[in-house]
């Protein structure tokens, strides 16, 4: 479907049916697969036929699921997994081996941090961190051994970017893999294989299923990766179950709609919060004060979903707006139809230490918004409520 637009593959990619003729695509909610013979049973392991044999390897509902994923991220091929961090770990077990080194973003996803720090590092693998949007700590950071560069552009809660294309332009040079984990954006507003990334990552527990109600992750590159990290998983099994396959990929056919959605709700919340005298600052990448604005608008098509803002009086005042609320939801997860509010030193980097939360801005009166798909009026009439205790 190659000549197709954007929002046809993600409704028609991947798409087949059954003899039933059913319309919906189908949950193959099995272990395991049948022959019809010992010889067809023997073709299928030795890979001389192709077909499924077991859904811990494939699974026909997984398999839509990937291939429509992969079609919107421009690249050859896909693997699911159970869930982001799954993917993130699979991509890295696949691709990196005892003795290398990893150059990863200080301003990750708290737990991919985690991940690095405390299992990889288990493994005899280098990690070396550095500021996302500075390019030539990246540049300087590279080893003899360094196979891969690993980060999320924008960054989740400030909006930090960096320049894919350049940043490619420099692990091309020097043998180097590029890693990019697009949940934030989703692939409806950026691709970063098309930019010069080799491997893209997701958690589709965000954006993807975008109604909060299934973990779900991916990794998209090249055939040939990509069949390193199918390896990986099939051995290791954290293969997406088909139920969930089946939700992230019905999601796929709204994604593109919701984040237009998403983004215009964000931009108008972010504009609103500006002028609020209570609001020390807003980090939205939508909005020209942004540092990074002119950067963000040159490699991804809207500026998401995610409005931070710093408010006088620290942690304790943070702490009363976001128990001021009525509509919007306290928890940490992001991407969904309902607006969610955090306090990001104390939640998603509450395992950083002080020094490291400083590094990454993460300040006490630091609020984390996902807008969601209310009429932001509404949302805005909460905060504005909640800014007054
Ligand atoms: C949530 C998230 C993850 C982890 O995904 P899970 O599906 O929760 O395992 C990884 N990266 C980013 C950017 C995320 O927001």
């Amino acid at each position: 479907m190659k000549d197709l637009s954007f929002d046809t593959k993600a409704i028609r990619e991947g798409y087949r049916t059954t003899q039933e003729q059913e319309h919906s695509e189908a949950i193959f909610l099995t272990s395991s697969f049948v022959f019809d013979s010992a010889e067809q049973a023997a073709n299928r392991f030795s890979k001389e036929e192709p077909g499924n044999i077991y859904a811990r390897f494939t699974n026909p509902t997984v398999d839509a699921f990937e291939k429509r994923l992969a079609a919107l991220e421009g690249a050859e091929a896909c693997v699911a997994t159970a869930s982001g961090m799954s993917a993130i770990f699979a991509a890295i077990m696949a691709l990196v081996k005892s003795g290398d080194h990893i150059v990863a973003s200080r301003n990750m996803f708290g737990t991919s941090i985690v991940l690095l720090n405390t299992i990889v590092a288990k493994f005899k693998i280098e990690i070396s961190y550095v500021d996302l949007s500075n390019l030539s700590q990246w540049q300087s950071a590279i080893q003899d051994n360094t196979k891969l560069f690993l980060l999320e552009t924008p960054s989740n809660p400030l909006g930090e970017v960096v320049d894919i294309t350049a940043l490619s332009k420099i692990t091309k040079s020097n043998n180097i893999l590029l890693a990019v984990d697009n949940a934030i954006l989703s692939p409806a507003l950026q691709n970063p294989i098309t930019l010069g990334a080799d491997i893209v990552i997701h958690s589709a527990t965000k954006y993807i299923d975008g109604q909060g109600r299934c973990l779900a992750g991916a990794v998209a590159s090249n055939s040939q990766i990509i069949e390193q990290v199918h390896s990986f998983t099939r051995a290791t099994g954290p293969s997406l179950s088909a139920f969930n396959a089946w939700i992230v990929l019905k999601g796929l056919e709204t994604l593109s709609i919701r984040m237009k959605a998403h983004c215009k709700n964000a931009l108008k919340l972010a504009n609103w919060l500006d002028k609020q005298d209570q609001v020390k600052k807003v980090h939205y990448l939508g909005l020209e004060s942004h540092p990074n604005h002119a950067l963000a608008k040159t490699q991804q098509s809207d500026f998401g979903g995610i409005v931070s803002f710093e408010i006088n009086g620290g942690r304790e005042q943070a702490f009363k707006v976001i128990n001021g609320v009525k509509i919007l939801s306290i928890t940490a997860n992001l991407g969904d139809t309902k607006s969610t509010i955090t306090h990001p030193a104390s939640t998603t980097h509450g395992r950083l230490t002080n020094e490291e939360r400083q590094e990454a801005n993460i300040t006490e009166g630091l609020i984390r918004i996902s807008v969601g798909l209310e009429d932001v009026n509404d949302v805005i009439d909460d905060i504005s409520k909640a800014l007054l205790v």
